[in-house]
């Protein structure tokens, strides 16, 4: 009998992913470009997405709301007034050229999970939310949504010009929203009992795994830094080589000792993902060569270490090659861990459909990073082809993400069970 209705469950959820992949695919429809899907903060195609995004969640059973920032949230209400609220969500602007379920998928997965509780009420409010900002591409300043409801969005942002002038304020006002309500925004202290984002992992360890979902122990750390190394321009044909002060070859020992302590270290990403040259002319000698240093890692302190052991390296090679050496741009963001108790619900939700629940890391920051400061937060990762993202050929399996859509409902089952006590 258990078997059977277990069957039937699955049945179902086998449909709502199909349906969910399908609503992903439509969405990408929705576009600043006529070839390819890129869709900014409150772009034009981003209020189609609203209607189209409003429409399914009134569909499953919730009340629609935008924001003042453009967040797009249904309410799906509690069995009893007064009810605290759990949030599920995703953003659902891209990056250029994008694929078609970074973040979109995790918004769709939350409304098909409300719809397979067939109208079941829970103890607690549900609310799915497509936050409208979380890449930083139009104003050059990610997780625009997410920090105006967790109240930590910054001001001085609204003055902020786009590449069109126009400024965050009045792309706001431009949306039909209003820029002195972006208070309202925020979600009050204790109201959220928890948020779970579900996310495509961006990489490729659940499918070399052979797994079809993930639970995100912690968001990495980064550190980001643009080193310069200054040395002597000359003919190409007449300074000796002994005599050299070449920029470049500076350059190439450090990306290659950065790549070197990246494989040392276990979860240590580290990548040099930009050099420029100067002058950049064949037959002369480079004198300065610029290039962008990423560090990420779970553990702050092993990425601080990893940090001052490549700048050291960095300088002993300048000294060596009596070239000159500076840090600029230095960024550093540390890790986020994510809420163990709602982590381990999870897992349960994950066990209960008998899938195994592998932990891991996310080198990509997300939303949950923000809302990790105002709810206990968990992230649910789905395995994506090849770990591609940030590219058209962005794919899902339907039975990943029927399992990740059963998992959403179970999660939210069984934390209903557990917050009864
Ligand atoms: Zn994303």
């Amino acid at each position: 009998m258990t078997t059977s209705i277990k069957q039937a469950d699955r049945d179902v959820a086998g449909g709502l992913a199909e349906e969910a992949v399908e609503r992903c695919v439509a969405l990408a429809n929705h576009s600043e470009t006529s070839i390819g899907l890129t869709r900014t903060y409150l772009s034009e195609p981003m209020k189609s997405v609203h209607r189209d995004v409003g429409a399914w969640m009134r569909e499953a059973g919730m009340e629609v709301r935008v924001d003042a920032v453009g967040n797009i949230i249904g309410h799906y209400s509690a069995d009893r007034p007064d009810a605290k609220k759990v949030m599920i969500g995703s953003h659902l602007d891209t990056v250029h050229n994008a694929g078609m379920y970074d973040g979109i998928l995790g918004v769709v997965i939350g409304i098909e999970a409300i719809k397979s509780l067939n109208g079941a009420r829970l103890p607690f409010a549900v609310e799915i939310v497509g936050f409208s900002e979380e890449e930083g591409v139009r104003f050059s300043s990610p997780f625009l949504g997410s920090t105006a409801i967790a109240g930590t969005f910054d001001d001085s942002l609204l003055a902020r010009t786009d590449a069109q002038g126009r400024t965050l304020s009045q792309a706001i006002g431009d949306f039909g929203l209003n820029v002195d309500d972006i208070g309202k925004c925020v979600c009050p202290a204790g109201e959220l009992l928890a948020y779970l984002e579900p996310h495509i992992e961006q990489g490729p360890v659940l499918e070399t795994e052979n797994n079809s979902l993930g639970i995100v122990s912690a968001i990495a750390g980064q550190t980001r830094m643009l080193v310069t190394f200054s040395g002597e321009a000359g003919h190409a044909g007449t300074v000796p080589m002994r005599t050299r002060i070449d920029a470049l070859p500076a350059a190439c020992e450090l990306a290659l000792y950065v790549e070197r302590y990246g494989r040392c270290i276990t979860d240590l990403f580290a990548t040099v993902g930009q050099m420029t040259v100067e002058p950049n002319v064949s037959n002369v000698i480079p004198n300065l060569v610029r290039l962008s240093i990423d560090i990420r890692h779970p553990d702050d302190e092993t990425r601080r270490v990893a940090v001052t052991q490549i700048l050291m390296h960095a300088n002993s090679i300048a000294e060596r090659r009596k070239a000159r050496f500076a840090i600029e741009n230095r960024s550093d963001r540390g890790a986020v861990a994510m809420n163990q108790g709602i982590s381990d619900v999870l897992k349960k939700a994950m066990q209960g459909e008998e899938l195994p629940a592998p932990e891991l890391v996310s080198g990509a920051g997300h939303d949950a990073m923000i809302m990790a400061h105002i709810a206990p937060t968990a992230m649910l990762f789905v395995r994506c082809k090849g770990g591609v993202s940030h590219h058209p050929d962005e794919s899902v399996s339907i039975p990943d993400v029927a399992d990740a859509i059963r998992v959403t409902a179970g999660f939210l089952k069984t934390f209903s069970t557990s917050t009864k006590g």
